[in-house]
C-alpha cells in the first residue's frame, strides 16, 4: 500500500513523541526545544506550511497516565513551545495501525507467526549458543518456496514484519553522520500482539500494536519530515526505516541527540537534582533562561550564550549539532537565569513572586525588585532578597545586643532626622545620614550596621539609603522605632 507523499522538500514537519509516563525531563524540552526550533526556522526562511507536533505515545497502557499527559503538556505550555498541530493521541490511532497491518499481511511484508515466547527464547538461545546474533529463526516466515508448519490449534499468533534478509539500512543522520546497520543483524520484529481469546471473539483480526509500528505509522501518516530525538532510539531506526519502505513511504531524515550527562558525567537523572522541567518554576528559573541553556546544551552558534527565541529559530538549521554528550553545569544555568532576571519584563517578576510566595503587586514590590534583581541568580533568591521589604524581618537577640542596644541614641538621632525629610527619595535619606553623622561625630558603618539590624535583621544590605528609599518612611520609622 502506498500514499504519495505530497509534501515538498522545503516543508520541514517535525514532532515531539514523548512517552507520557512521568513529568517532562530536561532531556525531552531540549528534543522538543530543537524539534519546534528546526521547524519554526524552515518557517521563517523557506516554507511556512512547516510545523511542529506533539503526539502522545500512550500506547503503553500500564505505564501511562492522564497526570503524565497534564504534565507534559503543562511543561510544554510553560516553555512556550506550541505545537502547530496536535496533540495527538497514538491510543485514537489504534484503528488505523490495526488496518495497516491488515494490508502488510495482504501484501506479504508482514506475516503471522505462531512461536510461543518459549519457542522464540530457545531459538535465541541457540543462536547465542554458535556465537551468532540473538534473533527469531524464521521458522514461520513465508520464503518464496517454503513450506510453512500447520499453525498450531488454539494459538493466536503475533504478527512479524518481514525485514529484508539481506542488504543495509542506512542513513544520513542529522547528527551522528552516516549510519549503516546490515539486515542480518535485525530481526523479524513483532508488529502486533497475539489477540487474546476475548478480542478474537468480539472480531478483532490483529492484536495490539507494537511501540516501534506506531511510531512509524504517525510519522508516514503526519508526513514528518525529520524525526530528531534522543540516541536511546538509534536501534529502532533501522527497523522503523525498513517498515517505511515496505509501505513506499518517504523517509524522513533523523536526527539522534546524544544524552545529558550530570556533572559526574553519569547519565542526568534524579540523583543529580531537578530533572522535571517544571520543577524549574519552582526552583526560580525563566522559561526564556531554562531555554536558552537548553538550546546551547548539544548545539552552538559560534560562542554565543545568551540568544533569544528568535535568535535560535534564525540560526537553527539542523548544522552545528552536537555529536557528543552534553554535560549539564548547574551554574552555568545559574549565570544564564541571573542574565534573564537581569532584564526580564518587571510584571514576570511580579507574577512569579505571587504565584509563589503570594506576594501583592505594589509598587514598594516593584521598587524592591529594581533594587534586588541583579543580585539574584533565581527567583527564590530574589525573593528572599525582596522579602525583607515586605515583613519587618525576624530578629537574632545576639545581632540586637551588639548593633543595636547600645546604639539607641544614634538610631534615635537619625531617626528623627529622617522623620524631616520633606521628600523620602535616595538623595534625602542620604542626607539625613551624613547629617547624622556629623552631629554625632560617627563613621558611616557606626551608623550603617546599627540601622541595618535594626530595619533589616542583617549587618549586611545595599546601600542603606537605597534600602530606605524603597522600604518606605512609615516602615522605616516604625522599624527604627521598635529597636
Ligand atoms: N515516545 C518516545 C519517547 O518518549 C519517543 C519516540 C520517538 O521520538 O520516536 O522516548
Amino acid at each position: 500500500m502506498t500514499i504519495e507523499n505530497t509534501t515538498s522538500p522545503a516543508v520541514v514537519r517535525t514532532r515531539f513523541a514523548p512517552s507520557p509516563t512521568g513529568y517532562l525531563h530536561l532531556g525531552g524540552a531540549r528534543t522538543a526545544l530543537y524539534s519546534w526550533a528546526y521547524a519554526k526556522h524552515a518557517t521563517k526562511h523557506h516554507a511556512n506550511d512547516s510545523a511542529f507536533i506533539l503526539r502522545i505515545e500512550d500506547t503503553d497502557v500500564e505505564r501511562s497516565t492522564p497526570a503524565a499527559v497534564q504534565a507534559i503538556l503543562d511543561g510544554m505550555a510553560w516553555l512556550g513551545l506550541s505545537a502547530d498541530e496536535g496533540p495527538f493521541y497514538q491510543m485514537q490511532h489504534m484503528p488505523r495501525y490495526r488496518a495497516v497491518i491488515a494490508d502488510m499481511l495482504a501484501a506479504g511484508t508482514a506475516y503471522h507467526c505462531y512461536s510461543s515466547a518459549a519457542q522464540v527464547e530457545a531459538m535465541r538461545e541457540t543462536a547465542r549458543a554458535k556465537g551468532d546474533k540473538p534473533k527469531y529463526d524464521g521458522t514461520w516466515r513465508p520464503d518464496v518456496g517454503k513450506v510453512l508448519p500447520q499453525p498450531p490449534q488454539g494459538v493466536h499468533p503475533v504478527v512479524r514484519f518481514k525485514n529484508p534478509a539481506s542488504g543495509v539500512v542506512s542513513w544520513d543522520d542529522m547528527v551522528k553522520g552516516n549510519i549503516t546497520i546490515a539486515n542480518a543483524e535485525l530481526d523479524d520484529f513483532i508488529i502486533a500482539r497475539a489477540l487474546t481469546d476475548e478480542a478474537a471473539q468480539a472480531g478483532e483480526i490483529v492484536g495490539v500494536p507494537t511501540y516501534n509500528f506506531c511510531v512509524v505509522v504517525d510519522d508516514w501518516d503526519m508526513r514528518i519530515t525529520h524525526v530528531i530525538r534522543g540516541d536511546d532510539h538509534v536501534n529502532n531506526t533501522p527497523r522503523q526505516i525498513n517498515v517505511l519502505q515496505a509501505l513506499g513511504a518517504t523517509l524522513p531524515k533523523y536526527g539522534h541527540l546524544p544524552m545529558i550527562l550530570g556533572p559526574d558525567g553519569e547519565k542526568l537523572s534524579k540523583r543529580h537534582g531537578a530533572v522535571s522541567v517544571m520543577q524549574y518554576d519552582t526552583l526560580g528559573y525563566l522559561p526564556q533562561a531554562l531555554l536558552n541553556y537548553l538550546a546551547r546544551l548539544g548545539w552552538s552558534h559560534g560562542d554565543t550564550e545568551l540568544l533569544s527565541m528568535d535568535e535560535l529559530v534564525s540560526w537553527f538549521d539542523g548544522s552545528n549539532l552536537s555529536k557528543s554528550a552534553a554535560q549539564w553545569d548547574p551554574k552555568k544555568l545559574n549565570w544564564v537565569n541571573a542574565q534573564y532576571i537581569k532584564q526580564a519584563p518587571v510584571q514576570q517578576l511580579l507574577d512569579w513572586l505571587h504565584q509563589h510566595r503570594t506576594m501583592q503587586a505594589t509598587p514598594q514590590l516593584e521598587a524592591a525588585i529594581g533594587l534586588m534583581r541583579d543580585r539574584a541568580e533565581t527567583l527564590v533568591q530574589l525573593a528572599d532578597l525582596v522579602a525583607v521589604f515586605n515583613a519587618a524581618p525576624a530578629m537574632d537577640d545576639a545581632l540586637i545586643a551588639q548593633h543595636v542596644t547600645s546604639n539607641t541614641t544614634v538610631l534615635a538621632s537619625f531617626a528623627a532626622a529622617l522623620s524631616h525629610l520633606p521628600e523620602w527619595d535616595k538623595v534625602s535619606i542620604a542626607g539625613a545620614i551624613a547629617s547624622t553623622l556629623a552631629a554625632q561625630g560617627l563613621k558611616m558603618p557606626q551608623l550603617a550596621i546599627p540601622v541595618r539590624v535594626a530595619v533589616f535583621g542583617t549587618t549586611q544590605t545595599l546601600g542603606v539609603d537605597a534600602m530606605l528609599a524603597v522600604l518606605g518612611k512609615t516602615q522605616t520609622l516604625a522599624r527604627l522605632k521598635c529597636a
